[in-house]
């Protein structure tokens, strides 16, 4: 036996004087009379009374967080009975406030002349209140949820649940009301998370401003616990907005996902509860939405369509093409230009309606350089046909991205110069909607338009906003009715009557009317009564290749 010694106050003594020169807590642990004794200065940290030596058993136990005493006991029973000679722990004590705090406890095991276990030396240092526990709002950290749900224990039967709390628009109320606020906002929403979920499951904070709680058990047979935790905790948000007499507003929404004894364990959990929260915020805030795998599975498919999306612009825009639909003029009975619509095909998902993949671009910024392609495409096209019409205009749709987060006019501007193109052979359709940004960026936007004598359509008029201001102020050159309205125009009276009007306040405003998605005869003659300037639609022509438009289309300028 190496380590043997006998009395405890001989080494107590040299452990008060070690413990001069470091920041640790020194304990020594008298395994046969069940005592325990620390470092001075671990009083003013932890729980501990004023008792200068404690009984181990009964005491100790009582200043460790409960979850963790099972974990110290068994391990230093290990010692007791001489399966190991050394101490290795992480877990929790508990502060003087009750919270727990996670420590490092290491030590060594010094045996008696007979070789039993006599004395447990070591040292206790607090490094887990650095590791786990956020220190701004007290609750565990991201990392900390992570070691706990891989460890879960798959061997037992599990029900349990995630939610994730997110507040609605905190990037807005701290560019609005300051950091500050924002920050105080989010400590306010954690208490009442802290409140909400006692006896329920543990919290987190997340990276991101994000509160997670952890349920591993609960026993509601029907109904939602997830639902009924997160309503709960917007009770207590709203009762501090009315005590704050309103001076803050805001909302929280929730995302969860549940697991069982299968699915325990699954670190992908949290991507799916931020998933959840996610849904929850696109369906338009302050609510709780539950995961649906479907969901998650179109989205994950939404993801690597982006991916190909990016891909295929980065080969030089692989696998788009423009198609042109003829827009015909009904006066002259003609062809008066065509719309450039695009169309993606792609090796993995085939060809993707524009419906699918223009709102993906849209989303990751790429409709950007997509839109200066189209831009450039159709103009270019444009050039071409006019050697055999020369007053062809292609009409080109512009997202709103396009008009919010890029210098379209300088794109614009800088095909015209190359292509030496006159404004009168092209048009651009931008669709009223509520993303277009402030109205005086919009106004901005369009008056650049205008000082070049740009054309620009609305289009799909009557879905939006419908925006008259717009029209009243002369900003647009021509209103493109929407489809809707013309699918049904033979048999609903109301929507004929509704395409009528808007014709006749727009003719009287001087700008021209296009009707889309005339696909029938019966419908071409119902709609010719209200004097539209211009149609579009399958009845005359389906949007096509370019070969295609110049075999069919350009040469027989004449349809009708
Ligand atoms: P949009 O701008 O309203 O384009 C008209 C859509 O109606 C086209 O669908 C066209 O094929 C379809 N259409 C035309 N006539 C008829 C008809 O008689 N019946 C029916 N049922 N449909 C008709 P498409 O090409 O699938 O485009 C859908 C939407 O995608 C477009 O609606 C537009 O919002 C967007 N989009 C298409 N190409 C582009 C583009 O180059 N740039 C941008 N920013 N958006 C585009
Ligand atoms: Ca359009
Ligand atoms: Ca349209």
């Amino acid at each position: 036996m190496e380590n043997v010694v006998s009395d405890f106050d001989q080494i107590d003594g040299i452990l008060k004087v070690l413990s001069e020169c470091t920041d640790e807590f020194l304990y020594i642990y008298d395994i046969k009379k069940n005592l325990f004794k620390i470092t001075e200065r671990a009083k003013d940290v932890f729980l501990f009374d004023d008792t200068n030596v404690y009984d181990a058993d009964r005491e100790i136990l009582q200043y460790v967080y409960p979850e963790d005493r099972k974990l110290l006991a068994d391990s230093l029973w290990d010692i007791v009975i001489g399966k190991t000679d050394k101490h290795n722990l992480e877990y929790r004590w508990l502060d003087k406030q009750g919270n727990p705090i996670w420590i490092s406890c290491r030590g060594s095991v010094l045996y008696d002349q007979d070789g039993s276990a006599r004395y447990l030396l070591g040292r206790i240092s607090e490094l887990g209140r650095r590791n786990k526990i956020d220190s701004i709002t007290g609750l565990y950290r991201e990392s900390s949820l992570r070691d706990d749900i891989i460890g879960m224990d798959q061997t037992k039967e599990i029900k349990g649940f995630l939610l994730l709390i997110g507040v609605d628009n905190l990037k807005d109320i701290n560019e609005k009301y300051g950091k500050d606020a924002g920050d105080e906002i989010l400590s306010y929403t954690s208490e009442c998370v802290k409140e909400s979920a006692k006896g329920i499951g543990k919290v987190y904070r997340m990276d991101g401003d994000e509160i997670m709680v952890l349920c591993e058990s609960y026993d509601t047979m029907e109904g939602d616990p997830a639902k009924e935790l997160y309503d709960d905790i917007r009770e207590r948000v709203d009762e501090y907005i009315l005590k704050s007499g309103y001076q803050i507003f805001y909302t929280i929404s929730g995302g969860s996902v549940f697991f069982d004894k299968k699915s325990a364990g699954d670190i992908e959990m949290i991507e799916k509860a931020g998933f959840s929260l996610r849904e929850a915020k696109r369906q338009g805030k302050n609510a709780c939405v539950r995961y649906s795998q479907e969901r998650y599975d179109e989205y994950l498919r939404k993801l690597d369509m982006q991916e190909e999306l990016r891909k295929a612009i980065n080969n030089n825009f692989d696998g788009f093409e423009m198609y042109y639909q003829p827009i015909v003029n009904i006066e002259k009975r003609c062809i008066l230009g065509a719309e450039a619509l695009i169309r993606w095909n792609n090796e993995k998902f085939g060809r993707v309606s524009p419906g699918a993949f223009i709102p993906l671009l849209e989303e990751s910024g790429l409709i950007i350089p997509v839109g200066r392609w189209i831009i450039k495409t159709a103009m270019e096209q444009c050039k071409k046909w006019q050697a055999v019409i020369p007053e062809f205009r292609v009409n080109i749709n512009l997202s709103f991205v396009q008009l919010n987060k890029s210098d379209v006019i300088k794109d614009i501007d800088n095909c015209m110069e190359q292509l030496n193109f006159k404004v009168e052979n092209v048009l651009f359709e931008v669709t009223e909607s509520g993303e277009l940004e402030s109205d005086n960026l919009m106004q901005n936007v369009f008056r650049s338009f205008k000082m070049r004598k740009l054309n620009l359509a609305i289009d799909d008029f009557g879905t939006g906003y419908s925006n008259l201001r717009y029209i009243k102020e002369m900003m647009f050159d021509l209103v493109k009715i929407d489809q809707s309205f013309i699918r049904n125009i033979k048999e609903s009276r109301y929507d004929y009557m509704v395409v009528k009007q808007f014709t006749e306040l727009a003719h009287s405003l001087n700008l021209k009317v296009c009707y889309e998605g005339v696909e029938t005869n019966d419908d071409f003659e119902c709609v010719l009564g209200l004097k539209p300037d211009y149609i579009q639609g399958f009845y005359f022509a389906r949007p096509v290749p370019v070969a295609e438009f110049e075999a069919n289309y350009l040469g027989r300028q004449c349809v009708l």
